[in-house]
């Protein structure tokens, strides 16, 4: 163990407005508002509820999706109008403003899988937005493990994801036993236990907890009774300081009360979703004080 490590656990928090599915966050937390470049961990699932979230926007960042159980049809203001299927990636990137809508497909049971979000860097926030649906990454093996790469390298296995930041993400299935995951040195990572408990050097994680490796590592060893899915990203450090709100992330309380507005008066930056009837998420008030930027703090 580093200093610095620690163990997140999740929150449930309603997605979608009142009627929607609830899902454990694990990022980000209080004095942890990245990991890398990733900002946002939602495990949804294994539920029968269904996923009926309307048309919203984002900016600055990523959203990245990866279903394990079931499908989920995905529009967007690009045009994209696609069904995401378990293995399968969704990645959209906002750049300056997207917006999009997730509805699970046909008879939902047992549905499961994780949205992530990654914060864009200042030389990518004002970007186009882009959308990329990738259904074949490649998967990488070591000592009892094998995974799929969602985004950047893992044992040589590379992603055709977009990134903008030195980043890793991974599903990770480790064999009941003991298994070696390779970690870079120059990143900090966490390891979400999908599954089931276990253990990350002697340290014990149990179900849906995130644990956080802080940089100077290169390897971790990951004890599973059974075996067990794992979700690990990483990345450099992300020094900029990020406000976020909402679906938004910006650097200033301005950027993030223009976005609000923007989406408010459906301004073109964030286009429109076909196929609702003009329904979409309205945002919440901000709220009285000035949103400030998230800030980390020692273990
Ligand atoms: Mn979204």
């Amino acid at each position: 163990m580093s200093d610095g490590d620690r163990t997140l656990g999740a929150r449930e928090v309603p997605l979608g407005g009142v009627r929607g599915l609830t899902v454990h966050r694990t990022l980000p937390q209080r004095g942890m508002p990245t990991v890398g470049a990733w900002c946002f961990v939602d495990h949804f699932g294994p539920t029968d509820e269904p996923m009926t979230v309307l048309p919203h926007p984002h900016t600055g960042l990523q959203t990245v999706t990866w279903p394990l159980a079931g499908e989920i049809r995905h529009r967007d203001s690009l045009g994209s109008d696609v069904v995401l299927r378990p293995g399968e990636l969704n990645l959209m990137t906002s750049g300056d403003g997207v917006s999009h809508s997730e509805l699970s497909v046909g008879e939902v049971s047992g549905m499961h899988g994780l949205q992530l979000w990654v914060a864009l860097p200042e030389g990518a926030r004002a970007g186009e937005a882009a959308f990329q649906h990738l259904p074949d990454l490649p998967v990488a093996t070591g000592p009892g493990w094998f995974a799929t790469v969602l985004l950047g390298e893992l044992a040589g296995a590379v992603s055709p994801a977009k990134t903008f930041t030195p980043i890793v993400g991974a599903e990770v299935r480790a064999e009941p036993g003991y298994a070696r995951l390779p970690l870079r040195e120059d990143f900090e990572h966490a390891i979400l236990a999908i599954d089931g408990p276990v253990a990350m050097d002697g340290v014990d994680v149990a179900h849906r907890e995130l644990r956080y490796l802080a940089p100077g590592r290169s390897e971790v060893g990951v004890h599973a009774a059974a075996g067990m899915t794992l979700l690990l990203i990483g990345g450099e450090p992300f020094d900029e300081e990020l406000v976020m709100w909402w679906n938004f992330i910006g650097r200033s309380h301005e950027d993030i009360e223009l976005a609000r507005e923007d989406w408010q008066r459906a301004a073109l930056r964030f286009g429109h979703v076909d196929g609702h009837g003009g329904a979409v998420i309205p945002a919440p008030p901000l709220p009285q004080t000035r949103l400030t930027p998230r800030r980390r703090t020692p273990a």
